[in-house]
Order: C-alpha cells, then structure tokens, then sequence
C-alpha cells in the first residue's frame, strides 16, 4: 500500500501499480476479503510516483456535470435483452469500433475471474456486456490504454467511478480521442466472495459452473435473475433480491471499504457519461417501459453530448429530470452505510465457513420479498396487456 494512504480509502483502481517505473507494486496486501497494493521496499528506488498520481491522494478538479438525461433504450431487442439494463453501453461500443476505436471494460475469464480488457472488434462485445459485481481486476491496462490514446486511435474506457477517475490522473491530461463512461455504482464485492460463493454452488450442483449471469431477464428486467449453467447440465436461477451472493450484495456486507464513503461517485470521476439502470420506471417512465430493460443516461460533457449524438440511430432517447433518476437511484450521489451485519461478516470470516455466513447474514427481507413478488406480478400483467395491445393494433 502507498504508505501515505489507508486502505479503507484505497479503491484498488491500480493506477499506483501502472505508474510504478520499477514494477515493484504488487496486489499482495489481503485485508477485509479484498487485495490491495503493496510496495516491495526493496525494490521501490522512493520515486513517490505512486503518491502523486494516485486519485484519492490528489483528487481530480472535477468539472459541473451538464446532467443531460434521458431514459434510453437500445433499439436491437435482442442485444437490449442480453445487457444489464437498456443496451446503451452496446451501442456505444459499436459506434466506437466501427471507427476504428478500442474499447475497454470489464470481461469474465474462463475461471470467472474479472479482468479489465481492451477489445477491437464486435464479435467480442459480448465479453463486456452484462454488469459483473465483483472487483475487476486493471492490472496494466491504464498503460495500454495510454498507448492505444498516443497511436491516435479512438478509446471508449468504461468503468466504475473509481476506474475513470483513476485512469484520468493517470493520463495527467486531456485526449481528444478519449471518451469515458462510468456506472450509477451500488458498490462492489471482491473476486475472493465471489469464488467462495461459485465454490458454494459448485459443490451443491456437483459440477463446474461453465456460464454465469448476474442479470438474466427470462423472468423480466425488474425482476432479473442469477443463473448460472454448469457443465453437467444442470441451471441454477434466482431472483438477484433472493439470491444468497447479491443478498449481501445488496445488504452491503461486504463491499470494498472504500465504497462506503466513495469519493468519484456523484460526478467526480470526469466521465462524459454515466449509465445506470432506470429503477421505477414502471412508475416513472410507464409508456416506454416494457420489462425488457431502461438505462438512465446522464451526460455529464460536451464530449459526452457527441458521443450520444452519435448513437441516436440506434437508441431510442426520451429526455427527462434528472431528479427522476436520483428518486430511485440514490447511489448516483450517495454512498451506501457500513451496516453492523459488516462488522459481523468481517468477524465471522475468521471462523465459519462461508455457507454458514452466507445462510446468517444474508436473509432476504420480508419488506423485499413483497417488493419482488409484486414486481413480477405486475411486469406479467403489464406484458399480458402490451401484447394485447399489440394483437389489437396489428387487426387495425
Ligand atoms: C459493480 C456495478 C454496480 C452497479 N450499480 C448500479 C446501481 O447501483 N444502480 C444502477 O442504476 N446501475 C448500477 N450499475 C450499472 C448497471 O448495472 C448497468 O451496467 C448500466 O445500466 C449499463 O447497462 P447497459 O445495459 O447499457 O450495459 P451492459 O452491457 O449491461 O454493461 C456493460 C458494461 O459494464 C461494465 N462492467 C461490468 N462489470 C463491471 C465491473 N465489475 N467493473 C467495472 N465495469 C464493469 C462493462 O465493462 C461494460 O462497459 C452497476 C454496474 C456495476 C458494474
């Protein structure tokens, strides 16, 4: 860890790591589930590299949000219906690698470990689209990035706040052929729970898990679902509010410290725009919501209104106040409490086995229960009447 820096501010965005002219910075310090950097002293030539560039030691001059926002739909369903929420992440990758661009974010590898990638072509778009809660890994990709940005190709870099932010004082300046999208961030989860986690499932399913989805919307996008595949066979699928994983996800037992006190949401990551999910839009948004999937889009720069000029073709865009987003979407701008149950998961770690911390500390609320019950009710009957709808407008 740079000595000047606590590791409950650390966001493990590995900018330290990426500057570091000696290769001497290491991901090697475990604490609280997650692992964070640490300097071989000696190696380390004391070039203090890391404490000048890191972004919570010399937080970035973040500039007004235009706050433009929108409900924005991707208007190829099937690729609408495989994304997280409404598919504009997609569009906009596509826009930037059919001009010749790179674009950059996080992708699962064959052990389901998340890793910061750049990729060139649409075929591997796949690889990034869907939200993975878990830590990605950036490793050395903020060096690539820089390359790809001073050959004078295009980049889209996404990315937790954390990320951009991190990879902005990385930079240290401003590139044209930049262009940076972040995430309404809940918070997120180590890759070490998560393997506990793929650990606790394998074992019950007596197989490897070969595909894995956080956000599957068979059952609808209010109500998406876990569902992972294994090699046997066999399926696995729960409504992410039941699900044992996200229940201490969404309880925030254990998310990166630093998440309970982020310091690049609410605007300060730079990003020229922020995707999120548009939560109530049954309620908010009723005639363009059809359960299939809504982004809220914030465009934060004028290099953010471009790029979403760029991609009206392939979305459709309804403007609305930004309040509308912020009433069910309190992330954007605030961090999540560090509950008791933390302090509980953190304890219990040492002693129990996580099958057993997962079964005490990650009961879904009967309050959320309901919620979800009703969600999926109401989501069937407002499909049943859409297709109604539709049938009757085909006859005319
Ligand atoms: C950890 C996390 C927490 C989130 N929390 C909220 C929230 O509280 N409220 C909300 O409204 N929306 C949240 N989102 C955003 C939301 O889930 C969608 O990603 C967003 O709405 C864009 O959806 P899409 O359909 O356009 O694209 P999708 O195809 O679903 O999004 C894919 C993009 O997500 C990036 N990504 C996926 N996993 C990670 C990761 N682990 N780290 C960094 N980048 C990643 C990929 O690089 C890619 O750019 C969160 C996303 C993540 C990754």
């Amino acid at each position: 860890m740079i000595d000047k820096l606590d590791y409950k501010r650390c966001t493990i965005c590995q900018v330290c790591i990426n500057i570091c002219p000696k290769n001497c910075i290491t991901l090697d310090s475990f604490k609280d589930g997650f692992n964070y950097p640490v300097i071989d002293k000696n190696i380390c030539i004391d070039c203090k590299a890391c404490e000048k560039t890191c972004p919570v030691l010399n937080p970035l001059n973040s500039r007004e949000s235009l706050k433009q926002c929108y409900a924005g739909m991707n208007t190829n369903e099937e690729e609408r219906v495989k994304s997280s929420s409404g598919g504009v992440f997609s569009t906009l990758a596509k826009y930037i690698m059919n001009n010749n661009g790179v674009v950059c974010g996080a992708a699962f590898d064959k052990e389901f470990q998340v890793n910061h990638i750049l990729i060139e072509n649409e075929n591997e778009l796949i690889k990034l689209r869907g939200s993975k809660y878990i830590q990605s890994n950036t490793k050395d990709v903020f060096n690539k990035v820089k390359k790809q940005l001073t050959t004078g190709k295009t980049v889209l870099f996404s990315g937790c706040p954390c990320q951009v932010g991190g990879l902005k004082k990385y930079l240290g300046k401003e590139y044209e052929n930049l262009y940076t999208i972040d995430f309404i961030c809940h918070g997120i989860p180590s890759q070490n729970i998560f393997n506990k986690y793929l650990e606790i499932l394998e074992k019950k399913y007596k197989s490897k898990v070969v595909q894995f989805f956080f956000r599957d919307k068979s059952k609808g996008w209010h109500t998406s679902s876990i569902k992972a595949k294994f090699e046997n066979g066999k399926e696995y699928t729960k409504f992410i509010t039941d699900d044992m994983y996200m229940r201490g996800y969404f309880g925030n037992i254990y998310l990166k410290s630093a998440c309970y006190n982020c310091e690049f949401r609410n605007f300060k990551s730079e990003s020229d725009i922020t995707l999120g999910d548009f939560w109530g839009a049954e309620v908010e948004e009723k005639e363009i919501d059809d359960n299939k999937g809504l982004c809220a889009v914030v465009v934060n720069t004028s290099k953010g209104v471009i790029l979403k000029n760029n991609i009206n073709d392939s979305n459709i865009f309804k403007a609305v106040d930004y309040n509308k987003i912020l009433k069910y979407n309190k992330a954007l701008e605030i961090s999540f409490k560090y509950s008791t149950k933390r302090n509980d998961f953190l304890k219990l770690v040492r002693t129990e086995d996580y099958n057993n911390i997962f079964k005490k500390l990650c009961k879904e609320k009967n309050t959320h229960k309901f919620v979800r019950v009703m969600r999926y009710k109401l989501g069937k009957i407002k499909q049943f009447i859409l297709k109604i709808e539709s049938r009757r407008i085909d006859r005319i």
